[in-house]
């Protein structure tokens, strides 16, 4: 029944008061109503009695529902018949009556029977509250006083009555029945006046079955008829309620119906000193199914979506749709962060069987970001939010499944100190660039340098830009990032040139900014023009996960570019899963390895392997291959086996500031033709790597 699992004292005791209540004296009483009942009494009261009794047996086999989020059993129009049978012929027959049909419809409704044993208890307690007060009025002297007729004066004690019967089965009710609420009196008071109301609504009936049954009982089914309007106008509210609550097109709960929860969650997580989890998903290039295949087989999409997000939950947890291709699962009863990764896991795994849309098979990924409370917020907002956040960050870096991390979070206010600081630092130019060389493998010229960006941070020092291009990324500065950096770089580039240090400059260029918002080929060609410099003295360079990620406008401002004479690099190539096919559609002219694979080369029993066939299907699209990260002379031997084209690494010459690197380049390129004449004798890994 309703206790908890670990319920309070008071609770308890309020429990094992109303429920002993009800089932003892309940009992006793209609005990004590069947023993005084006689066949004599029932021919005494004739016809109107079985069609009374009729009603109640239709009446509580249909009860008005009004709301689901209300008590599902909801309020039987039966209770204007037992009343009627009250006022008509007394305590007895009304208390038979209902245990009866309680008795039976539950039996059909396959009700527990611990539950049947209580409501039988609770009405007959109800019923001979109300009768008390009839009592009390002098209304009813016998528990068989018949009355046929009403005096304008009889009123008081008729709504004595009504209100004796709610108040008594309602706390019976409340002190024993699972609620979300949790003490007494606060199941008490949830849902009071609905409550209230659609009781009066019924039992108003009454008076006028006791009228007719005097004079045309045979007219009583008439009073059937604002029932059923009532019953009606009950569903169609529910109906409307649960069309406000809920997604048309998946028919899952939605943004609104998810906040409720999350907040009742939240409530009880906090009484029972539990957690919750808030999984906030999203669909990977669900944009495509709809451009290629269509709307149609998008919804298709979403529906075979819900339906496995169903299957990969609990029953007690809620899956909701937010619109578009964002989900939610809310988890309300968490012990540990695992246990939500671990659910989190199982729906990846269920969403990942392809699904057959218009005759293709289409994969589905997901990103799924997760919130906790308490410990990353204990209200709904919070929770949406940082939820939020989190799949984009599982999102943005491809990783499927994130928990919520402060210090990733854009918002956060450890972090908002560093945007603010960021956003300052470009106002002030306290970004510089680094330069590092990238060399041919196979005479050591130099064929180019990367621009590197550091923050000189006041307190800081040199911030590498791993800790602050990301954040740049999300914040959407990065857009003055690249222009700053590209404005810089040039700069540099174009005082090199005017020596006749002819390297061109590779920039890094981020996702944000091959995305249609911002005109990037715009910008390239009025900094070019500004510094006086040629298309080839710059070079992109685009990690490769971007290009996975949303390859359309990327491709598209890529060859733009190359139109226009400015060579792309698909930068940490390795790493972002692409396709060959993919590759080949690619405007780039140039791949760089990623370091970790050459990191590998130099690892006991490192297999070349892979960078070989790397470098040899990108020489089959007529790409030049740099490695990044060349930090040995074995792995500078290696690559230089496998003809891979160019190096770049610690192992030639680490990032270094402007001053530093017009140097490197003034001793390399302008003296490049000794340096060259020695290197072919001595061997070019020594003379490059001695520096
Ligand atoms: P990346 O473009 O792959 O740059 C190469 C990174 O490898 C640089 O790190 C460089 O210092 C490091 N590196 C070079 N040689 C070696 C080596 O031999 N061994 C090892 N272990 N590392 C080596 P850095 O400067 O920290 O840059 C990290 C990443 O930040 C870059 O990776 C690039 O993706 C991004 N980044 C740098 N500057 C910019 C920029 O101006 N704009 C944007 N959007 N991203 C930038
Ligand atoms: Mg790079
Ligand atoms: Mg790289």
């Amino acid at each position: 029944m309703g206790a908890r699992d670990r319920p309070s004292l008071w609770r308890w005791s309020a429990f094992a008061l109303t429920w002993h209540a009800s089932v003892w004296f309940g009992w006793s009483l209609l005990l004590l109503c069947v023993a005084l009942f006689n066949a004599d009494a029932v021919v005494a009261m004739g016809w109107p009695l079985f069609m009374i009794a009729a009603l109640v047996f239709i009446g509580e086999l249909r009860p008005v529902v009004a709301s689901d989020s209300y008590a599902q059993d909801g309020v039987a129009i039966s209770s204007a018949f037992v009343f009627a049978a009250l006022y008509l012929w007394g305590l007895a027959p009304a208390v038979v009556l209902q245990a009866v049909a309680v008795l039976v419809s539950e039996l059909i409704k396959r009700k527990d029977i611990w539950k049947i044993l209580f409501n039988i208890g609770q009405y007959a307690l109800s019923i001979g509250a109300a009768w008390l007060v009839l009592w009390a009025a002098g209304a009813a002297t016998t528990p068989f006083t018949v009355r046929e007729s009403f005096a304008p004066g009889d009123l008081w004690w008729i709504l004595g009555s009504w209100a004796a019967y709610h108040l008594v089965n309602l706390t019976l009710v409340a002190g024993t029945y699972e609620t979300d609420a949790s003490t007494f009196w606060e199941s008490f008071t949830e849902d009071f006046w609905y409550y209230t109301f659609s009781t009066v609504a019924v039992l108003a009936v009454s008076p006028f079955v006791v009228v007719m049954a005097a004079s045309a009982w045979q007219l009583i089914p008439l009073l059937l008829i604002p029932l059923v309007a009532v019953y009606k106008t009950a569903a169609i509210s529910r109906a409307k309620e649960r069309q406000s609550l809920h997604d048309a097109l998946t028919d899952l709960p939605n943004r609104t119906l998810l906040q409720s929860r999350v907040s009742e969650s939240l409530e009880e997580a906090d009484r029972e000193g539990t957690g919750i989890a808030l999984f906030i998903l999203d669909l990977d290039r669900f944009k495509e199914v709809n451009d290629t295949l269509g709307h149609p087989a998008g919804d298709q999409l979403l529906e075979v979506v819900a339906r496995r997000l169903l299957g990969a939950v609990r029953p007690g947890d809620t899956v909701a749709r937010l619109g578009g291709d964002e989900f939610a699962v809310l988890l309300p009863d968490v012990a540990h962060p695992s246990d939500a990764i671990e659910v989190a896991g199982r729906i990846r795994e269920a969403l990942a069987e392809p699904v057959r849309l218009e005759g293709v098979l289409m994969d589905i990924d997901v990103s799924i970001g997760i919130a906790l409370a308490p410990q990353h917020g204990d209200d709904v907002e919070m929770l949406m939010r940082r939820a939020d956040v989190a799949m984009y960050v599982a999102k943005g870096e491809q990783t499927g499944i994130e928990v919520y991390d402060a210090a990733r979070d854009p918002n956060s206010p450890t972090r908002l100190g560093t945007v603010t600081a960021l956003r300052e630092a470009l106002d002030h130019d306290h970004l510089e660039l680094h330069y590092q060389p990238k060399v041919s493998l196979l005479d050591g010229t130099v064929v180019g340098v990367e621009a590197l960006v550091r923050w000189r941070h006041p307190e800081r020092g040199l911030v590498p830009p791993d800790e602050f291009v990301p954040l740049a990324e999300r914040t959407g500065l990065v857009h003055r990032l690249t222009a700053h950096v590209l404005q810089v770089g040039l700069a540099q580039t174009a005082e090199w040139w005017q020596r006749g240090l002819h390297v061109p400059v590779a920039i890094n260029v981020s996702m944000r900014d091959l995305q249609h918002d911002h005109d990037l080929t715009h910008l390239v060609v009025s900094e070019l023009d500004r510094h006086g410099l040629p298309a080839d003295a710059l070079v992109l360079e685009v990690t490769e996960s971007v290009l996975v990620q949303e390859p359309g406008r990327a491709v598209a401002t890529l060859r733009e570019l190359a139109a226009l004479g400015v060579a792309s690099s698909l930068d940490d190539f390795g790493t972002g899963y692409s396709s060959l096919l993919l590759l080949e559609q690619l405007p780039v002219a140039e791949i760089k390895i990623d370091r970790s694979f050459v990191r590998r080369l130099d690892e006991e029993g490192g297999d070349p392997a892979m960078v070989r066939s790397i470098v040899g299907f990108a020489h089959g699209l007529g790409l030049t291959v740099v490695a990044e990260g060349v930090e040995s002379a074995s792995a500078w031997k290696s690559l230089r086996d496998m003809t891979c084209d160019v190096a770049q690494g610690f192992r030639v010459a680490r990032p270094m500031p402007a001053e530093q690197a017009t140097q490197w380049l003034v001793e390399r390129v302008v003296r490049g033709p000794v340096e060259r004449a020695g290197l072919r004798s001595v061997g070019s890994v020594d003379l490059v790597a001695g520096t």
